[in-house]
């Protein structure tokens, strides 16, 4: 069955109903969103009886709560050791771990980090170390999906092989998972008209069951360009045809698959793009 999302609004005053409502809005029956404003770690209290009846608005819906996908703030920087960073990152990330599973969800996407200068080694050095300490003392059942990165500035993550040195290095590997972002890849110097392939090398470094959600985005930008900037679905540079294939991939079947392409003219995008996908069921 198709699991097909976007990116949705989480409001202070609306609360996860509101998210849900924005959802069943464009046809989906997935969403992923964040806890607050991606930009900044304000988070404000979770009001219970809105979660339940998110709940149960899910459920009249199919909407599948072990699929709903939650981001987390791009501000947490796990790469960088800087004492008062790093320490602020992880406890900001054991808290959103806390959130995540107040909500009931299973699945939290983070970006490894950027190592601002001190390089790779060093990059996942720092992300392992600080996944230890957060997953050390947190019990929930929240895994950590670490989003396959484009390679911009100092990011780490952008080859698979980075994001299985983390794996690697982490104790609890069973609490960790891996979202793709085909607009990253593609930026990164996959070759997404060769999908089977880069499936192929994905399951030989780091297996194919750790992937669990998959970011579908067009891009701006040529392939191996470590940009990051996204498109519409079938305006950038991968296509429609080759987006499809990745939707549809018998492989994948069961992986939310969550549009996160850009408003146009202050509008979301989301309901024409789901049905456009839907026509090639
Ligand atoms: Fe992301
Ligand atoms: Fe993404
Ligand atoms: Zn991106």
């Amino acid at each position: 069955m198709l699991i097909i999302g976007s990116h949705v609004s989480y409001k202070k005053d609306s609360g996860l109903v509101g998210s849900v409502k924005e959802a069943i809005s464009y046809g989906a029956n997935t969403f992923m969103f964040y806890t607050g404003a991606p930009q900044n770690t304000i988070r404000s209290k979770i009001d219970l009886e809105n979660v339940n009846e998110a709940a149960k608005m899910m459920l009249d819906n199919n909407i599948d709560k072990n699929k709903v996908i939650v981001h987390a703030p791009y501000i947490i920087n796990l790469a960088n050791a800087d004492p008062n960073k790093y320490e602020f990152s992880c406890n900001f990330l054991k808290e959103e771990l806390k959130r995540v599973a107040t909500f009931g969800f299973k699945y939290l996407v983070l970006h490894p980090g950027s190592h601002v200068g001190k390089g790779i080694d060093i990059g996942i050095e720092n992300i392992s170390k600080a996944l230890n300490i957060v997953l050390e003392e947190d019990n929930s059942n929240v895994t950590i999906l670490l989003e396959t990165m484009a390679g911009k500035g100092s990011e780490v993550g952008s080859k698979f092989i980075e994001l299985k040195r983390i794996i690697d290095r982490v104790k609890k590997k069973e609490r960790l998972g891996i979202c793709f972002d085909t607009c990253h890849l593609n930026d990164a110097g996959y070759d997404l008209n060769n999908f089977d392939d880069i499936l192929l090398e994905f399951d030989k470094i780091i297996g194919l069951n750790r992937l669990k959600c998959i970011h579908i985005n067009d891009s701006k930008n040529s392939k191996n360009s470590h940009k990051d900037r996204h498109e519409n679905i079938g305006k950038g540079s991968i296509g429609l045809d080759t987006l499809i294939k990745v939707i549809y991939h018998k492989k994948l079947e069961d992986i939310p698959k969550i549009l996160e392409t850009p408003y146009i003219n202050g509008k979301a995008p989301y309901k024409e793009e789901i049905d456009l996908i839907k026509k090639y069921k």
